[in-house]
């Protein structure tokens, strides 16, 4: 899918050690991908196989022991951390398990933290804070406490949030971990439709099929390495197969 739209993503033969007291040790093995503008793409595997490793080197959160990595185009595996920040705040929105929102501020002043280092003005980010709590269900929440709402609506307005510096990318690690089956789902056809209608691309990491499926192309990881990258229903098909 999105084969004719540019490489946002490009890595080739990434590789991430963390020392240890017997030596590095090897947590990505050499991966190499392209991910295209507008992809919609679910990160699997089991527990403790690099997915949010990954992630982090993707967001530009953690640097690669060794291997290339183009973001728009950008050799950030060569930037330093100034210039890392400024890629994160400016390129990427990120979505967590645990919603990471402020307890003391309102939806408001949670959703446009991040253009006050974008340098933005009030005006600019209340009226920007507005229109995206309306997108996500929220317009008339944006005073309210971070306490007084439901799992789910905290993880909409974290995906505002992450929305709120247009984004060409959005990096979300377990984004529905702590959300029943319902709320999930909830969550997922949101984070379709930011893709459909506004061709963000989009990078989802779960373990679980039912939320992975809402994605077109499946990367799966095992101990490190790329176990299956292609389409999800081809994958999802495969699973159903008699053996
Ligand atoms: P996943 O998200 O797929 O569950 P992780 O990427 O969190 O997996 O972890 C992959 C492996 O890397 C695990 O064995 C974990 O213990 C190890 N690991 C992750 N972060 C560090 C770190 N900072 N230092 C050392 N080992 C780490
Ligand atoms: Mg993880």
């Amino acid at each position: 899918m999105n084969t004719a739209t540019a490489p946002i993503i490009e890595i080739h033969d990434l590789v991430k050690e963390y020392a240890s007291g017997a030596g590095p040790v090897r947590i990505l093995h050499g991966i190499s991908l392209t991910i295209r503008r507008g992809e919609f793409v679910a990160v699997m595997g089991p527990s403790g196989s690099g997915k949010s490793t990954f992630m982090n080197m993707l967001g530009c959160l953690d640097v690669p022991t060794s291997g290339d990595y183009h973001l728009n185009g950008s050799d950030v595996g060569r930037m330093n951390g100034d210039e890392l920040a400024a890629v994160r705040n400016r390129d990427i929105g990120f979505v967590f398990q645990g919603f990471n929102l402020l307890p003391r501020a309102t939806l408001g002043d949670n959703v446009a933290l991040p253009m006050i280092y974008a340098g933005k003005n009030r005006e600019e980010r209340k009226a920007r804070a507005q229109e995206l709590l309306t997108r996500v269900g929220l317009g008339d929440r944006c005073d309210a406490m971070p306490g007084l709402i439901s799992g789910g609506q905290q993880q909409r307005v974290a995906i505002a949030r992450a929305l709120v510096n247009h984004p060409a990318l959005i990096l979300a690690d377990e984004p529905t971990g702590n959300l029943d089956t319902h709320t999930s789902h909830d969550i997922m056809e949101l984070f379709t439709r930011l893709n459909r209608e506004e061709g963000i691309t989009l990078i989802v990491v779960t373990h679980e099929n039912d939320v992975a499926r809402f994605a077109d192309r499946l990367v799966r990881l095992v101990d490190g390495r790329i176990d299956y990258d292609g389409p999800m229903q081809a994958w999802l098909d495969h699973q159903q197969e008699p053996s």
